[in-house]
């Protein structure tokens, strides 16, 4: 099953407090929004779920696998737009794609149908010949988002996407990522919560380190 299993997940900085502790729960296909304030423990999740940190204490388990001991199984079906996603203004989005699928060690057969289909998923088909620097906000992170899509992963992680985002930005790239979902499991983290109550199928709330509610936005709703 497209299933991953967090147990007791902790994270603790080297000579700092667990920034991350005892998170327990399994996430399934949909939008798993990942809900608190700044210094939860949201990105330090993010990063141990993407392979980019081991955990400290517990284990994650995708499609049952423990993802420190085999992480090339989750690396091949993982796509990731870190918080800090940059662009180099001055390629155009199609030759920054291209490059960045030679990063990912994509076979170079193939990457150029793949990089449009890519563009054409997040709607910048028609501007994918500009130069990145005269690129919006919105459009820098459907940038991001084409590029964690390059391997067509089964498991989405996005951090904080909708930072600096006007409104209408905002709503375009909530419906973006509702299409993805399909038979993905992708993971959002934001602090806003009108970015993701609608589109959630299921929420996990942080704070301080640890998860306090984990369920549908209804069942939030109900709590509070
Ligand atoms: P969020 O993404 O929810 O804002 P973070 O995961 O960034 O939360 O931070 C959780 C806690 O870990 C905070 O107290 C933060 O200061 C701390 N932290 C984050 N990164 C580091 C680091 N590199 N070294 C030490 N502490 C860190
Ligand atoms: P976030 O929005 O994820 O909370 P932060 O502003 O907390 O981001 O962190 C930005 C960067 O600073 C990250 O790379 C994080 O790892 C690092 N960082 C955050 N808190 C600390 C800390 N207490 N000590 C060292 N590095 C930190």
């Amino acid at each position: 099953a497209l299933e991953l299993a967090l147990e007791s997940v902790g994270y603790r900085y080297r000579g700092g407090h667990e920034a991350v502790a005892g998170v327990g729960l399994t996430m399934a296909p949909g939008i798993v929004g990942l809900l608190g304030p700044n210094g939860a423990g949201k990105s330090t999740l993010m990063r141990v779920l993407s392979t980019l940190a081991k955990p400290t204490s517990g284990r994650v388990l995708w499609r049952g696998e423990d993802i420190v001991r085999r992480p090339d199984a989750l690396r091949g079906e993982l796509g990731y737009l870190p918080q800090d996603f940059g662009v180099y203004e001055a390629l155009s989005a199609r030759e920054f794609l291209v490059f960045l699928a030679a990063v990912k060690g994509l076979p170079s057969p193939g990457v150029a149908a793949r990089v449009d289909e890519c563009l054409e998923m997040v709607g910048l088909d028609d501007v994918a010949d500009r130069r990145l620097g005269g690129y919006s906000g919105g459009m820098r992170q459907r940038v991001g988002i084409a590029q964690a899509l390059l391997n067509d992963p089964k498991l989405l992680i996005v951090d904080e996407p909708t930072v600096g985002l006007d409104p209408e930005e905002r709503v375009r790239f909530r419906h973006l990522l509702a299409e993805l979902a399909g038979e993905r499991l992708v993971i959002l983290s934001t602090h806003i919560v009108s970015d993701i109550e609608a589109s959630a199928s299921t929420l996990a709330v942080m704070s301080g380190g640890r998860l306090r509610f984990h369920g549908t936005p209804e069942a939030l709703m109900a709590e509070a």
